[in-house]
């Protein structure tokens, strides 16, 4: 299998690259061999300055090329690399859609490859080209006999594109990309992989001996962690060696990925611990006999241990003489509110004020009823600041504010502007957290000195992720449930079956009870779609009920009106709700006990778990329809099941990790890819979990003026691992 043509080896020719005894971390880019001054920029636009960034760039997977199957050995179903000419090409369309198929030839036989939508690949996979082929063979619907569909396919021999001189990359390079196991890079701008591997392979085996590492481990964290050295590990990533291990490669297990994930996962914790363990002094609040009195009178009902629990933990932050920084989560309905509200009983009972802020107009309004209701008996007003606030109403609000008048505070992002100022603010508690960021959270604990933080969400992270978001903050769980809360019977229905629906919606309202529908929302691009999904919506929920209050509530409406449309469901005078997802978290109307989701194949699981958690608030017996339309994605049918299946939003979030798969289970600044370069917090959850361990202990016992210590609170550490988090 020989066919490199004769200009082959052109890197290698190459002059103006910097030769392997001066390449330092810090190198731009430039000066690598293949890589040029054009090339060079576009790397630069992606962030790829200097030869670290580009030995960080980590190949995506690595292919046994040692031995290449024949052709008339695949199998259906097993992943393989078989490698051959490209006999027979053609391009074709169905229903619009490009295909374009290759028919690739060795020694022992033909396999045809297809790619769907890639109508661009006719001007590389020419007739005649060498081309290697990796993927799991199918039985083609069509032909008969065995194909690829859109396999990684890699053509050996043609021009790279993307700067470098057709003359000088053009050719093969036997030695790089065959016989032996090869990194796959992915295509990066206009980079093909096989040039990245040039590329890399180049750098990586001309490495001085002398090459610095760029990284701060010293050998006693490196024997703690037990890994390799710098340059070591890099070179095992980009150029494995002969007797490494295929799967633990592919499996970013091999020593090399070993070393460069715990250090930045090492790294990354160094910082979190510093913010975790190294406290600002914070205002020092006791409980006193009048505190215990207050929360005596104001508790409506007696607290379950986990809320005991917690409680405790807070007061004992309150009192320690540092700021506290805690979270605290608890499953949707898991009773939050009245922990938050007697924290705040905490500074106000010594003169201080607490704010709580909520990240929905709804919500803060609710929260405002809920706490002037609490805390009436104890002569206590609630102060309530929201953009919905008339310019009279606010500014008397901004008054009691910074006059200290005011000292339970409830609003919603108001609060964070400048114009607000605090006469002392002791604590601040944000409810559902993962509306907000951790900025904002700040920006709140500026308002004062040693302001105390609380943040309450309900969004279920599975647990080892958590510590990617929460790593910096105390942690407080509430996992038991109030007393007496009945399971929520959950449903899928059929659009087809709207009769049984509206029947089950008649039950509810026979017996009393009150019902919510919530559609989806429409895309942005369609400004008032979602208006006239919930008019159109709710005008159909009116005529399947005849007699029946039906009410609608949307994010357009103006303020005043969505405030009235919620006022009217919780005192009851409207039976039914129509709603967007505005009404997604927190709102609490334990009358309601039915919920239906239109459409439901269209949300995600936690924001079907949050919606269902909606319902199951009160004494009464609750259910969920899930109503679906059409034909189901299988992701989708999996997401319906995983909610019919169960109400344990932890559980929920595993099962929606497992669904979706790592790199989609958050947005991509939430699942920490791009904030990590080597390490991947889901994959590499175990590893994450070790770091962090070993971070927290180094912390207490190493050397206070320590460069690592220095490094964990600067701002090199906030320029790398900062600015991306979510609180
Ligand atoms: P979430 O944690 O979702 O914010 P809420 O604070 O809104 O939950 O509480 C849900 C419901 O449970 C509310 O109606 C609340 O009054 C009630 N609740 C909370 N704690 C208890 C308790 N210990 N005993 C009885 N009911 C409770
Ligand atoms: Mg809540």
């Amino acid at each position: 299998m020989t066919g490199a043509t004769p200009d082959s080896k052109g890197v290698s020719r190459r002059t103006s690259a910097q030769g392997g005894a001066d390449l330092k971390v810090d190198t731009p880019v430039q000066f690598v061999k293949g890589i040029g001054p054009e090339r060079a920029k576009a790397l630069g636009s992606e962030g790829i300055a200097t030869v670290r960034d580009l030995l960080l760039i980590l190949p995506r997977r690595y292919e046994d090329r040692s031995s290449l199957a024949p052709i008339k050995s695949l199998k259906a179903g097993v992943r393989t690399t078989v490698s051959g000419r490209i006999v027979a090409v053609s391009l074709k369309r169905a229903r619009r859609m490009p295909i374009f198929e290759a028919m690739v030839e060795d020694f022992s036989g033909r396999i045809k490859c297809v790619f769907f939508g890639q109508a661009y690949l006719k001007e590389s996979f020419k007739v005649g080209r060498r081309v290697i082929v990796h993927g799991a063979a199918e039985w083609d619907r069509y032909g008969g006999g065995l194909a690829f569909h859109s396999p990684d396919a890699e053509i050996l021999d043609e021009a790279d594109g993307g700067g470098g001189s057709a003359a000088e990359d053009g050719g093969l390079d036997e030695a790089i990309h065959m016989g032996r196991v090869v990194p796959v890079y992915e295509k990066r701008g206009m980079l093909l992989p096989k040039v990245w591997r040039r590329i890399l392979t180049h750098l990586v085996r001309s490495l001085p001996q002398s090459f610095g590492s760029p990284d701060h481990l010293t050998p006693e964290l490196r024997a703690d962690l037990g890994v390799v050295g710098w340059r070591e590990a890099i070179i095992a990533v980009h150029d494995p060696s002969p007797g490494d291990d295929l799967d633990a490669l592919n499996r970013a297990r091999s020593r090399g990925h070993l070393r460069l994930i715990l250090e930045e996962f090492f790294l990354f914790a160094l910082g979190l611990a510093a913010k975790r363990l190294d406290r600002r002094p914070g205002v020092v609040v006791r409980a006193n006999e009048a505190t215990r009195q207050t929360a005596k009178r104001v508790l409506p009902f007696p607290l379950t241990s986990a809320q005991k629990r917690v409680l405790k933990e807070i007061a004992a932050d309150l009192e320690s003489g540092r700021e506290m920084n805690r979270l605290l989560q608890g499953d949707v309905g898991s009773g939050k509110t009245i922990v938050a509200t007697l924290a705040m009983l905490l500074p106000v009972s010594s003169g201080k004020q607490a704010v709580l802020v909520a990240p929905t107009e709804v919500l803060a309004d609710q929260h405002f009823i809920t706490l002037s209701r609490v805390l009436a008996p104890v002569d206590l007003r609630v102060t309530r600041l929201s953009g919905r606030l008339r310019s009279k109403e606010r500014k008397q609000a901004l008054e009691a504010i910074s006059s200290g008048e005011g000292q339970v505070i409830v609003g919603t992002h108001a609060l964070f502007e400048p114009d607000v100022i605090f006469k002392s603010l002791a604590l601040a508690i944000v409810d559902e957290q993962h509306r907000f960021g951790v900025i904002q959270r700040d920006e709140l604990r500026r308002k004062g000195e040693g302001v105390h933080a609380l943040v309450m969400t309900a969004t279920p992270i599975p647990r080892t992720l958590a510590l990617s978001f929460h790593g910096d903050l105390d942690t407080s769980v509430l996992d038991e449930k109030p007393p007496g809360r009945m399971p929520i019977r959950t449903s899928q229905r059929f659009e087809g079956q709207r009769g049984r629906i509206v029947d089950t919606a008649r039950q509810h309202l026979d017996l009393g009870r009150q019902v919510y529908v919530v559609c989806p929302l429409i895309e942005e691009s369609e400004k008032l779609a979602d208006v006239r999904a919930v008019t159109r919506l709710s005008q159909e929920w009116a005529a399947w009920l005849p007699g029946a209050r039906v009410g609608a509530l949307h994010g357009r409406l103006p303020r005043d009106e969505k405030g009235a449309a919620m006022d009217a469901f919780v005192r009851g005078e409207t039976q039914v709700l129509v709603s967007t997802t505005v009404i997604e978290v927190g709102v609490d109307v334990p009358n309601a006990t039915l919920m239906v989701i239109e459409q439901a194949e269209r949300f995600g699981v936690a924001q079907l778990h949050q919606l269902r958690g909606r319902v199951g608030r009160g004494r009464h017996p609750s259910e969920c329809l899930l109503v679906t339309r059409g034909y189901l994605s299988d992701q989708a049918k999996q997401r319906i099941e995983a909610i019919v299946a169960s109400e344990d939003g932890f559980f929920l979030a595993e099962k929606d990790l497992e669904i979706r798969g790592p790199g989609e289970f958050f947005g991509t600044r939430q699942s920490g890819r791009g904030l990590f370069q080597a390490g991947d917090p889901v994959r590499d959850r175990d590893l994450l979990i070790r770091a962090r361990d070993i971070a927290d202990g180094w912390w207490k016992t190493a050397a206070p003026d320590h460069p690592l210590r220095v490094y964990a609170r600067g701002d090199e550490w906030t320029g790398r691992f900062g600015l991306s988090r979510v609180g």
